[in-house]
C-alpha cells in the first residue's frame, strides 16, 4: 500500500499542492484555469503551514496505521481500508461532532468552511494512481512510498 511522505525542509511553500487539491475536487471540473478561488467551498484538503521560524510545513493526512480519526468516530463516518490502507470519510454517516477534527494528531482535519457540516479530509484522489498533489509538488517535498501493512 501507499503513503505519503513529507520532507519539510523540501518544501518552499509555493502551494502547487493545495491549487492541486483543489482542483482535483472542483465540482465544477479539474482543470486550474476554472478553479474559482473566491469561492470558499473550493477547499483544499492539505495545507502549508508556517512553523515558528517561518519555515513551510506540509500538513498532510498521513492515512494512519492505527487512526485516532477512526478510533474517535462514533457514528462510523472515518474508516479504514485494510487492503489500501486508505482512511476514508462517508459524509452521509457524519453527525459533524468533530471528535475527528479534535483527534487527529496532525491537525489536517477541519469542517467545511461554508456550512460547517462535513469534514474536509484526504481521499487520496480517489482512483488515481498518485494523488495530484504528490505529482504537482516540483521540489519533491511530498512523494509516495510503498509500506507493508504493520
Ligand atoms: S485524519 Fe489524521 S488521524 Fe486520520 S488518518 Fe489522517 S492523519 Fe491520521
Ligand atoms: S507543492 Fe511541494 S514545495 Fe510546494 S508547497 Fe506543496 S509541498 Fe511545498
Amino acid at each position: 500500500m501507499k503513503r505519503i511522505m513529507i520532507d519539510k525542509d523540501r518544501c518552499n511553500g509555493c502551494l502547487n499542492c493545495s491549487l492541486a487539491c483543489m482542483a482535483e475536487h472542483n465540482p465544477a471540473g479539474k482543470s486550474i484555469y476554472v478553479l474559482n478561488l473566491t469561492d470558499i467551498r473550493n477547499e483544499s484538503r492539505n495545507f502549508i503551514a508556517l512553523d515558528r521560524s517561518g519555515k513551510p510545513t506540509p500538513i498532510f493526512c498521513r492515512h494512519c496505521g492505527e487512526p485516532e480519526c477512526v478510533i474517535a468516530c462514533m457514528s462510523g463516518a472515518m474508516s479504514r481500508d485494510p487492503a489500501t490502507g486508505r482512511v476514508t470519510y462517508h459524509p452521509e454517516q457524519c453527525a459533524a461532532c468533530f471528535m475527528c477534527v479534535l483527534s487527529c494528531p496532525f491537525g489536517v482535519l477541519k469542517a467545511d468552511t461554508a456550512e460547517r457540516k462535513v469534514i474536509i479530509k484526504c481521499d487520496f484522489c480517489g482512483e488515481r494512481e498518485t494523488p495530484r498533489c504528490v505529482e504537482n509538488c516540483p521540489n519533491r517535498a511530498i512523494y509516495l512510498i510503498e509500506v507493508s501493512e504493520e
